[in-house]
């Protein structure tokens, strides 16, 4: 396929919701590379964000392919994705259902998760909006085949080497477990748009809550020499209240946690 089908893919999967194709971020019509945000200051409650790591970078932030160890579905919780780590091209989860079993909107073919996580995904949607607060899922459960996509274009965008800070090499995304998720404000705004859309009232509320109903982020700010990739402060991973209190309580990203 050349680039410009690709392109004009991935752009119409992100109009008509599908965002099938997307990475992190999701490319649009006038996709660029997410710049690197600068060193938040308005740091949140201690718990709630690991401490920034500094020194070597990990030995599994280094481009390889080996299949993570706990890859059965049942192991959703413990699953470690990296630049080293991956899943398989077959992972694909059984129990996939529509985001909007939540109540968020979108039927895309990339707005489905895990039908294990939809009753806190409805809790913490109703907590939001109890706050004030209408958050929008832009993109949830990819295939291997819809990463291979996804990263070809970021590295057409902005080159190989920026793209693996920010984008999953197939196999490698979080997303392919069915319970990643990017949220956003909802409309037309995307949460990259922001210097860090942790400071905007959405964003802030999820860093501060989203544990109670089982998610953590990530890819915590400062993080990145344990987690490979940049500061994402709009991707969620749902691991279970019970999990995501724990890693909350460790001080660890989930990526340090796991690796335990
Ligand atoms: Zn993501």
């Amino acid at each position: 396929m050349s680039f410009a089908l690709l392109a004009a893919g991935i752009v119409l999967n992100a109009f008509v919701g599908g965002s099938t194709a997307a990475p992190d971020p999701i490319p649009t019509a006038t996709a660029s590379v997410t710049p690197t945000p600068p060193l938040s200051e308005a740091t949140p409650t201690a718990a709630a964000t690991p401490t920034p790591t500094s020194g070597a970078r990990a030995s599994y932030c280094t481009v390889a392919d080996r299949l993570t160890p706990y890859r059965a579905f049942d192991d959703y919780a413990r699953t470690f994705l990296d630049w080293t780590d991956a899943l398989p091209s077959t992972y694909e989860p059984p129990d996939l259902v529509p985001v909007s079993m939540a109540g968020f909107s979108g039927e895309g073919r990339g707005n489905v998760v895990r039908a294990i996580l939809i009753d806190d995904l409805k809790a913490l949607r109703a907590a939001a909006g109890a706050a004030g607060h209408q958050l929008a899922v832009l993109s949830a459960y990819r295939s291997y085949g819809t990463q291979q996509s996804t990263f070809a274009y970021w590295v057409s965008v902005g080159g190989y080497e920026r793209a693996l800070r920010s984008s999953a090499r197939a196999g490698h995304s979080e997303h392919q477990l069915g319970t990643a998720i990017d949220f956003s404000s909802g409309g037309t705004s995307k949460p990259w748009e922001n210097d860090d859309w942790a400071t905007t009232p959405p964003g802030k509320w999820l860093i501060q809550n989203a544990w109670r109903y089982g998610f953590v982020l990530s890819y915590p700010d400062g993080t990145e020499n344990v987690t490979c990739y940049e500061y994402e402060p709009w991707h969620y991973r749902w691991i279970g209240r019970d999990k995501a209190l724990a890693v909350r309580q460790s001080g660890l990203s989930l990526r340090e946690y796991l690796a335990r």
